[in-house]
This record gives C-alpha cells, sequence and structure tokens, in this order.
C-alpha cells in the first residue's frame, strides 16, 4: 500500500512491507489472544453504540469508547493480557468504519473467526534518562522484529530491504490459514524536484490490448488472466442457480473467492511489469479517466473485472510517477480521444462503431488505428493542460 501527502515541496510515502512471521508457542498464543480480544473489542463496542442509539438516539464518539477501556478490563481481566494499543487502534477502526458507512453504504458488521484476522499496532517512541525505547523495532540485517509485549520474533519475506527507510508507523499483525504476517508501514520524506519532461506518452487502456502508448506499443491482456475472468463469470452464473445459503452455494462462493485471489495476482504480475516500463522510460505520462462502474448485475461481470485491471493500471502509473518524481497527468473523461483523427485534428463525429480496430478520416483519408490515434490524441490533451511543466 502507498499512500501519499504533499506539504510544500516536501512529500511524505507512506509504504508497508509484509512478511511472513515465525513467533514460537507462546508468541503464537498471545497472537491468538490479542486477535480475540481486539474483535471482542470491537463487537462489545459496536453493540454498545448501537444500543445507545436505539435507546436514546445517541451517537457515541471514538473518545468516549477509548475511555471505556480500562473498565472494560476492570471486568475481562485477561483484556490487560495484551498489547493495550491494538485495542484502542481497534476502536479507531469502528470509529472509522461509521464514517465510511456515511459515503459507502456499508454498514460495520459484527466480527466472527471467519473475518479478517489482524490487529494493528502503533509506533511509540520514548527516550528516558537518554535511553531510547521503541516498541516496535524491525532489525532487517538479522531478520527479526521486535513488537509490543512479543518481544523479538524471525521474519521472513521481502527481499529488496534496502528499499526500507524512514520512520515505522505502525505494524499490522495478521493470521491466514495458520501462517502469521506482520506489515509493517513506514513514512519517508522526499524532496519533489520540478523536473522538465523530456518524454512524454500518452496512454489509452483497453480489453484486449491492455495499454496502448502514443509510440505505437501495445500491451496485451496476457491469456491466464482472461482465463481466470471467464471461470469467475461461470462460477457467477452457477451461482445464481444454487439455492441461496445451501451447501453447494457456500462451495461456489469459495471457489469464486480463490479464483478471484488467483486473478489479483496473476494480474498484478502482469501490471507491475507494464506500469514500471512505462513509467521509467518517460517523464510526463498521460492516462485517460475512467469511471469505475458499480457491480449491479451479473451481466456487467466482464465489464466489471476488466475495469478493475485498468483503475489498478492506472493507480500504479500515478505513484511510481510520483515515487520517481515524474509527472502524471488524467484527461478528462468526456475528451473523445477515439473520434478525433489525430493526423488532421478533424471530429469524426458520425464514427460510431468503437469496434472497429481501424478508421479511415473523412477529412484527411488518413487510416488510423483506433487505439494508438486515441493514444496520441490522449498524450496532446496532457500536453496542451500541462504546458506550464515546459517553463
Ligand atoms: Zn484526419
Amino acid at each position: 500500500m502507498i499512500k501519499f501527502n504533499h506539504s510544500g515541496d516536501k512529500m511524505k510515502i507512506y509504504k508497508a512491507y509484509k512478511f511472513r512471521l515465525y513467533p514460537n508457542k507462546i508468541q503464537q498464543e498471545l497472537i491468538n489472544k490479542t486477535l480475540g480480544s481486539t474483535r471482542f473489542i470491537y463487537n462489545t463496542m459496536l453493540y454498545e453504540k448501537e444500543k445507545l442509539y436505539k435507546e436514546n438516539k445517541m451517537t457515541k464518539q471514538k473518545f468516549d469508547c477509548i475511555k471505556e477501556l480500562p473498565l472494560l478490563k476492570q471486568t475481562y481481566p485477561w483484556l490487560m493480557e495484551v498489547d493495550s494499543m491494538a485495542l484502542s487502534t481497534t476502536i479507531f477502526d469502528l470509529g472509522n468504519a461509521f464514517k465510511n458507512f456515511h459515503r459507502t453504504k456499508n454498514y460495520p458488521k459484527y466480527k466472527d473467526k471467519y473475518s479478517k484476522n489482524s490487529y494493528r499496532t502503533n509506533y511509540i517512541k520514548n527516550i528516558y534518562k537518554n535511553k531510547v525505547y521503541e516498541n516496535i523495532k524491525l532489525d532487517i540485517i538479522n531478520k527479526t522484529i521486535t513488537l509490543p509485549k512479543l518481544k523479538n520474533m524471525k521474519i521472513r519475506g521481502y527481499r529488496k530491504t534496502k528499499e526500507i527507510k524512514g520512520r515505522i508507523i505502525n505494524a499490522t499483525i495478521s493470521k491466514e490459514t495458520n501462517k502469521y504476517y506482520v506489515s509493517v508501514l513506514y513514512e519517508q520524506e522526499i524532496k519533489e524536484k520540478n523536473i522538465i519532461p523530456k518524454t512524454i506518452v500518452g496512454i489509452d487502456l483497453g480489453v484486449k490490448d491492455l495499454v496502448i502508448t502514443s509510440f505505437g506499443e501495445k500491451y496485451e491482456n496476457k491469456k491466464y488472466i482472461t482465463k481466470y475472468e471467464n471461470k469467475i463469470k461461470n462460477l457467477q452464473k452457477w451461482l445464481s442457480k444454487k439455492e441461496k445459503y445451501s451447501k453447494n452455494y457456500y462451495k461456489i462462493k469459495n471457489k469464486i473467492k480463490e479464483t478471484y485471489k488467483k486473478l489479483k495476482n496473476a494480474r498484478n504480475y502482469t501490471i507491475h511489469k507494464i506500469t514500471k516500463e512505462i513509467v521509467s522510460a518517460n517523464d510526463l505520462i498521460i492516462t485517460e479517466t475512467i469511471q469505475i462502474k458499480k457491480l449491479i448485475e451479473k451481466k456487467e461481470m466482464s465489464k466489471y473485472l476488466s475495469d478493475a485491471s485498468l483503475s489498478e493500471i492506472i493507480r500504479q502509473l500515478e505513484y511510481k510517477s510520483k515515487w520517481q518524481n515524474k509527472h502524471f497527468y488524467q484527461i478528462d473523461t468526456y475528451y473523445p480521444s477515439s473520434q478525433i483523427c489525430s493526423h488532421c485534428n478533424n471530429k469524426n463525429k458520425e464514427l460510431k462503431d468503437l469496434n472497429k480496430r481501424k478508421w479511415t478520416c473523412s477529412k484527411c483519408n488518413n487510416e488510423n488505428d483506433r487505439d494508438i490515434n486515441a493514444a496520441i490524441n490522449i498524450m496532446w490533451e496532457g500536453l496542451i493542460n500541462n504546458t506550464k511543466l515546459f517553463t
């Protein structure tokens, strides 16, 4: 996960590094206990919030919840055994879930054993009598991590350790099918440089070819990705025919989940390669803006899946550009990049059949490749809107 935060010419980048974690028996027990405790806090607070609202039409704020923690610890002493920071972070998460609910309409759900099994703890640094105390310590050389209450544990997994720098913000400990992981979030500060772009690329996004550049390069959608996409579509069809909540219904649901995971991995691999190549070769990267529709009907599944790929490409191009101090720009959604002839600038309004791979301009008679033509137009449109970069 990467996030940005600008202030002046300094930019803060947040990046998470995930490792496999090797806790011993006692440490495993404590992690499991912490997972259970955070779930307990989450559910208890959710229940209390709902009760207060039902009975008094009052909302409970997260700081009110935090204040109740000591009392809860008295009632349930086992809560004292686990990392207290993890408990308060859970309360903040619940608060955020309610905040997001107004926007996403996803009402916070009670957590059970099958919910996402993880907890987060924040980094704290104390200096006492010239001694530095830190609750999270990552030792890259010896491949160990120290976490609150857990002490030292072996880690494995992330190879490009030279990348890891900056200051630790928090750590998320998770358990997936009896394996333990830790994801450490770092904050890095980089100074933004204003480079004048020397190489500029326009990018058109598609289905058969995922990416088409204004240089005429095409990156096709890999067959194995389409294979997974089709499998999901078929499973969805099956699912709709099964009786809801029956044994088979869950069986297919699980299969869909598994295939999604495979699809995501395959897609990420391909997309990372494409975006890496484009960003390292260009200084100004211009793309279209695609609107992601929510999945409304099953028959829109394929559109939904390909949109997901395309929005991931845009997301990666954007953060990799920032990461490397390059420029990134998205043109307006309504810019008619596929109708304009990149040769003479004439708008071919009569051009309706967007499935045609090639078309001839009614004014200059130039034969245009649909996608490359669009990519060139996108490049020009981005260039016109970014002339300030060249001064
Ligand atoms: Zn023309």
